[in-house]
């Protein structure tokens, strides 16, 4: 897993050699394939290992800290990485070198990634599927063709029309959402989204929606499901 803080999940009394060979230390691997294992992994993100495997993590920039963190995910060969916000805490620049890092290494390995972002154009760039949620809920899930070119659900949509625009004749004059997120703790009834959605009906409050599949894509909304109870579904 890599999370958002990069300095505080590196352990500040360990250089990072020894941070990147603990785990495959742990697993039983003898010290020098070990040490052969921290050049490799340093080399695959980027980093010189003659010049950065005996520092400690405070004397790295938040980017290469963030590379060492992946470097570690990395370390026992996963197939599978979850990161967590793992680019939202870097400036603009080092966000696309990591993330262009993380495309490279996706290929060279062949791993799946499970990116959790709330950051619309990075999910774009990096995603194959999307699944979007909404107060613990899933409310959409399909490819990111599909979400970013033909979104169903009023929230998902709301998401993609609340992005900037680079063409300043495509200016949002209205919030596209109104109202704060409910208290998780004590969810509204029904469908979760009805306190802010500008569609809900009565059924909305008793049923939660089911996540029906659309065709190209998976919506829990009453809209989308025919004889559910809403004046906009289609009748079975
Ligand atoms: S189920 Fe109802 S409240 Fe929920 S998103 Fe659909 S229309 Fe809106």
């Amino acid at each position: 897993m890599v999370f958002q803080d990069s300095y505080a999940s590196l352990n500040p009394r360990l250089t990072i050699a020894e941070t990147l060979a603990f785990a495959p230390r742990a697993h039983g691997l003898p010290a020098s394939e070990a040490r052969a294992r921290v050049r490799d992994l340093l080399d695959k993100v980027g980093l010189d290992p003659a010049n950065y495997a005996e520092r400690y993590p405070h004397e790295l920039s938040g980017g290469q800290r963030q590379r060492v963190n992946i470097a570690r995910a990395l370390a026992l060969r996963p197939r599978l990485i979850i990161l967590d916000e793992a680019v939202s805490a870097l400036d603009k620049s080092v966000e696309a070198q990591v993330l262009n890092m993380l495309v490279d290494l996706k290929t060279e390995l062949s791993l799946t990634y499970v990116f959790i972002s709330h950051d619309l154009n990075v999910v774009q760039y990096l995603s194959d599927r999307v699944l979007v949620m909404y107060l613990g809920k899933v409310v959409e899930l399909g490819s990111v063709e599909a979400i970013y070119g033909n979104p169903q659900h009023p929230y998902t949509r709301a998401l993609l029309s609340a992005r900037l625009s680079m063409d300043p004749r495509r200016r949002t004059r209205e919030a596209p959402i109104q109202g704060d997120p409910p208290n998780p703790i004590n969810p509204p009834s029904g469908c979760r989204f009805r306190t802010r959605c500008p569609f809900a009906e009565d059924v909305c409050a008793r049923v939660e929606p089911p996540l029906a599949d659309t065709g190209a894509q998976a919506v829990a909304c009453h809209m989308r499901v025919a004889g559910s109870g809403h004046s906009k579904a289609a009748t079975p």
